[in-house]
């Protein structure tokens, strides 16, 4: 991947598929759909809720958090009012859930937000939070099915709460021979030069502590 690709300012990477409707690395789409394959023999409807996301994308949704126009959420999952937040408490915050800008795993393609389909009552709509994919949750029996048999098809959990600083995501899962390779092509130097100009609300809070945001949030994750 270039560092246009890299940091989700290009997409010439990506091929969009209809069934399920997602975004992808041209390379992740027969894993996945072998991956939902496999999870349909065993009464699966495994379907991407989110793919791949760019980097306007990901820019709006960090505004709308520094901003305080979308809500901020401690690790227990509490609202937190971003005005009464210092810069760097705010981007802790959002760090805590979101990634920046041209450091979201979603920008390679090699990552998805995985559902059960068939387990949503209808009009039910997916917060994406741990107790749905508890033992009791909606998503609780798929959660436990892709902990025994994503990895071979090699899909893992990046963001499991240990190494990684974001928060336990167990709806997240990445395509590791792909985003592997990714992880360690984007350095600090191409973040940085990603975010130089861009619009970033906290800009110069972030650039001035680019180098701890990069190693804890995006160059460390989780092994199975
Ligand atoms: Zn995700």
């Amino acid at each position: 991947m270039t560092p246009l690709e890299l940091t989700g300012r290009a997409r010439t990477h990506i091929v969009e598929i209809s069934e399920p409707p997602c975004a992808l690395h041209a390379a992740a789409v027969a894993p996945f759909l072998n991956l939902r394959r496999a999870a349909r023999s065993e009464g699966f409807d495994l379907v991407p809720v989110s793919s791949f996301r760019d980097f306007a994308r990901q820019l709006a949704i960090w505004n709308a958090k520094f901003s305080g126009e979308k809500p901020l959420y401690d690790a227990d999952g509490r609202t937190l009012e971003a005005v009464r937040l210092a810069p760097e408490e705010r981007v802790a915050a959002i760090l805590r859930w979101s990634a920046l800008p041209g450091a979201s795993r979603h920008h390679w393609g090699t990552d998805l937000d995985l559902i059960d389909r068939e387990a949503m009552a209808s009009g039910y709509r997916v917060q994406l939070t741990a107790a749905e994919y508890a033992a009791e949750g909606p998503f609780g029996r798929l959660a436990h099915w892709l902990e025994d048999h994503a990895p071979r098809f090699g899909f893992f959990r990046p963001f499991r709460g240990v190494l990684s600083a974001v928060q336990s995501e167990p709806w997240h899962f990445s395509f590791a021979p792909l985003a592997e390779s990714a992880r360690r092509a984007l350095t600090c130097e191409t973040l940085r030069e990603a975010l130089q100009d861009a619009p970033l609300l906290g800009k110069e809070c972030v650039l001035a502590r680019l180098d701890d945001l990069h190693s804890r949030y995006v160059a460390r994750i989780d092994w199975p």
